[in-house]
């Protein structure tokens, strides 16, 4: 059975300025951060985030909690705007000879804190960045991983194909939402097995169609699947109660869900059936 080891780390608040801002399709934008606060920075784990505080969009002042014995606490004034975000790239020596890190951002519109922040997001700006307080490894006795995002998970899949070791088998499903967002991919997304990519556009249910059409699942293999809620709960109950698959075979998280804001990640993919 693959196993995945936990590592927690010190809890750290830094303070960033944008350096700077790169489309990579027209909704999808990387923004590169740089402070001597990111040196140090580390995050291991393929699917490791971060927490994003943005600055207050009408006065652009940045609002970041405090740490104190309990985890982060909320100042009494000020407002704070934070989403969970991957760490893409973290170079220690960028532009300057500072620590710089990539986050790219899915732009869904112009009013949620973080893709309004993005999308008009320019050199100087700040942004505060909080954690990963842990890291999840990647599994430990695999041959292969079936891996499935959309494009906010495309990050963590981008992780997930570097950290994975040569030998493990890569059987990588994703999901955007037109032929647009494909300009996003790069060889290295296709590096490894055959990349199947389905359009949003096409119609529901073809995420589950794709994912029924693997088939049996080895001991051997692990899976992990990251997008929006709704269409993972069917994935997920494919995988755990169709399959029969155990939890540490199996993990599917909820990256956004349509129509809730700020989606809190840590509570069940399918209330119905929590682990
Ligand atoms: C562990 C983790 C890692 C993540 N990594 C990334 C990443 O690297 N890049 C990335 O872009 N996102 C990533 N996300 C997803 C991101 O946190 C959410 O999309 C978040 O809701 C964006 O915040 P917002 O302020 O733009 O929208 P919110 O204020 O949270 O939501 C406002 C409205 O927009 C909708 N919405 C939110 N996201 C989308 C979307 N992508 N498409 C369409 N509608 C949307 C919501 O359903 C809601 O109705 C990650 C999430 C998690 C939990």
């Amino acid at each position: 059975m693959p196993t995945r080891e936990r590592i927690r780390h010190d809890l750290a608040v830094r303070r960033t300025t944008v350096e700077r801002v790169s489309w990579l399709t027209d909704t999808m934008v990387r923004v590169t951060v740089l402070g001597e606060s990111l040196r140090g920075f580390s995050a291991p784990g393929p699917n490791d985030h971060v927490k994003l505080f943005f600055p207050d969009p009408e006065s652009g002042v940045l609002t970041t909690p405090e740490i104190t014995a309990e985890g982060l606490k909320r100042p009494t004034d000020g407002l704070i705007l934070s989403r969970d975000f991957t760490p893409l790239n973290f170079r220690e020596n960028g532009s300057n000879g500072l620590p710089e890190l990539d986050i790219d951002f899915v732009i869904h519109g112009d009013d949620a804190p973080a893709t309004s922040f993005a999308s008009h997001a320019h050199a100087g700006q700040e942004l505060g960045i909080a954690g990963p307080r842990g890291s999840k490894l990647v599994p430990e006795g695999i041959s292969r991983a079936v891996l499935i995002a959309d494009e906010t998970a495309l990050p963590a899949y981008t992780r997930w194909l570097r950290l994975l070791p040569p030998e493990v088998k890569v059987t990588p499903i994703v999901q955007i939402q037109d032929d647009e967002t494909e300009d996003y991919l790069t060889d290295e997304h296709r590096s490894r097995g055959t990349l199947e990519v389905l359009y949003r556009e096409d119609g529901p249910g073809q995420l589950i169609e794709a994912v029924r059409s693997l088939g049996s699942i080895e001991d051997d293999t692990y899976v992990w699947a990251a997008g929006e809620a709704n269409e993972l709960v069917e994935v997920r109950r494919h995988f755990r109660r169709d399959l029969g698959l155990s939890k540490d075979q199996v993990e599917v998280e909820g990256y956004w869900k349509r129509g809730i804001v700020n989606l809190d990640h840590h509570a069940p993919l399918d209330p119905s059936d929590p682990d």
